[in-house]
């Protein structure tokens, strides 16, 4: 600092650089619902999320769902899985009584209660973590997933077990009240216990199941990690300001769900079955046609064996293990499930204005060649991307209206559009003669300068666009960029705002827009001249 400089106050100046650093860290607000009003501007958003917050709520309030119903609202999305269906919506509902009851009733709390947090096994793709999404959009609850491989023991290095839960907060908006009644999905748990078993004693997996095991029961939470700084400095900030800050959440209503493959558990289980000499004949069990079916028959102790901590897995009282998916089960996702990527399809080639359906035949093709895929149901958008690559790229500036998928066209995809494209060549033409109206039709909007394409100008630019294989707008854009600029400059000399445009414009836009500003130079004079004679 000079001498001449007036000394600034520390105080002031600390602010506004926290202030900046803080608005470009885009931070999110941890709001508590009995907290003061939102900082100026955003009140309508914040306002918004309140109301949303208070209705989730009440519908928290109001739990009255029978597990029956709670199956059947998962069975108009998810296919197969009756089982897990079936215990989900008794744990579902057994969890959110109780919450209703304690929110009723506060001395309800003080009883033993033990939650009944689920642990989802099986493939990937088959429906685990959509079918914990649907029960948290039927009871309107936030919900957050993470990966156990994620989570450090400590929290310094990665992630902390506890940062979940702030990110539950978040899916709240920020509103600790409801986030309290959250679902917290954590995937690949099977990874934290399976170094165990292979000699290495891994002790931080080991630590994550302690951390996590807390997390289940019931604590406190920091709703700003200690190394968090941002979030440390917004809650001083707005401590200074008199705001009241939510510090804490209690973990004791959200519900855990964790879920694995754990293929290697279910090799344990088939050894353990096998080496015994009674083996299936005892339970008097068909063999398993998969080895993930082995997984329905697991025991606490195969988890414990598997490298679990037996406090972990005790905490897990809800087990289910869900099936693979066979062909018909992703056919029947395509054609029956109210979310299917089929018609997310239907939706997007809708938002062009193309109606597009799928034979029976192409459906199950589409569905066999994803069972080969072997990722259950990610395996259907994989297939489905591929097969419609390059239809979404074409159609939407084409004059097809509708499109069917055949299980012939599916053969050879490429050829297919062709001939589809083909078919409609007549009508292409018309199209991109559309687009050139369009390109002067927003020329005259943005610039008040109406450009006049005659007959010539249209079909060059028609040419150009299916040699090049570029759209007219594109095109346009290219070509007549200097056009704003020049054409003020003539309208400017001469007062003319209309120009029509010819082949030779289209073919050499530099030149011809150069000849008509030199032109439109006498012009200004000889109009400059008339005024000039009509004063005198
Ligand atoms: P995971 O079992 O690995 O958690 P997901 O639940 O994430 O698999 O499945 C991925 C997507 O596949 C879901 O979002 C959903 O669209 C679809 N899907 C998976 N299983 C089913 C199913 N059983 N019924 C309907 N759709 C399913």
């Amino acid at each position: 600092m000079t001498d001449k400089e007036p000394p600034g106050d520390p105080d002031e100046e600390l602010k506004s650089q926290l202030q900046s650093l803080l608005q470009n860290a885009n931070v999110h607000f941890m709001r508590g619902p009995s907290q003061a009003p939102a900082p100026e501007g955003g009140d309508e958003e914040q306002g918004e999320e309140e109301r949303k917050a208070e209705e989730a709520i009440r519908r928290i309030r109001e739990f009255n769902l029978k597990p029956r119903e709670v199956r059947d609202y998962l069975d108009r999305y998810v296919i197969k899985q009756a089982e897990a269906k079936k215990v989900l919506s008794v744990s579902i509902c057994d969890h959110y009584n109780h919450v209703r009851q304690c929110m009723e009733n506060p001395r309800r709390r003080e009883k033993q209660y033990n939650k009944p947090n689920i642990l989802l096994m099986g493939p990937t793709g088959v429906g685990k973590t959509y079918l914990m999404r649907c029960v948290a959009k039927l009871i309107g609850v936030p919900f957050v997933k993470a990966d156990a491989t994620k989570f450090s023991e400590t929290g310094y290095v990665g992630y902390d077990v506890e940062d979940i839960v702030r990110d539950l907060v978040k899916m709240a908006d920020g509103n600790t009240e409801l986030a309290q009644y959250g679902i917290i999905y954590v995937d690949e748990i099977d990874k934290i216990a399976a170094q165990a078993t292979e000699g290495t004693k891994d002790v931080s997996g080991r630590g994550v199941q302690v951390n996590l095991l807390k997390l289940m029961e019931e604590t406190e939470v920091n709703l700003f990690s200690q190394t968090d700084l941002i979030g440390q400095m917004q809650a001083m900030m707005d401590i200074q300001k008199g705001k009241q800050h939510e510090r804490m959440i209690n973990t004791r209503h959200m519900l855990f769900i964790v879920s694995g493959a754990f293929t290697s558990l279910s090799d344990l289980v088939k050894k353990r079955i096998e080496a015994s000499p009674i083996g299936f004949k005892a339970e008097e069990r068909e063999k398993p046609q998969y080895d993930s079916e082995y997984l329905k028959l697991t025991e606490t102790r195969d988890f414990i064996n598997f490298g679990f901590e037996p406090e972990f897995i005790g905490r897990l009282p809800v087990r289910v293990a869900c099936d693979q998916l066979e062909k018909e089960d992703l056919e029947e996702i395509l054609i029956r499930s109210e979310d299917s990527i089929l018609h997310q399809y239907e939706d997007e080639f809708d938002g062009y204005g193309i109606d597009f359906t799928a034979t029976r035949e192409a459906l199950g093709e589409i569905a066999e060649r994803a069972y080969k895929e072997r990722t259950g149901a990610r395996g259907l958008m994989t297939v489905m991307e591929k097969i419609f690559r390059d239809f979404k790229f074409e159609l939407p500036s084409t004059s097809i209206t509708s499109f069917e998928i055949t299980s012939d066209a599916m053969q050879d995809t490429r050829r297919a559009l062709m001939e589809l494209l083909l078919k409609h060549k007549d009508a292409q033409r018309d199209v991109l003669r559309s687009e050139v109206t369009a390109f002067a039709d927003r020329f005259e909007q943005n610039h008040s300068l109406k450009l006049v394409f005659d007959e010539s100008a249209i079909e060059a630019l028609v040419e150009i666009s299916l040699e090049t294989d570029k759209t007219i707008r594109a095109i346009c854009e290219e070509r007549f960029k200097d056009f704003e600029f020049g054409l003020k400059l003539i309208a400017e000399n001469t007062g003319r705002t209309e120009f029509t445009l010819t082949r030779s414009t289209v073919e050499d836009p530099q030149k011809n827009l150069s000849q008509r500003v030199v032109e439109s130079y006498p012009e200004k004079k000889t109009a400059k001249d008339t005024k000039a004679g009509g004063e005198a």
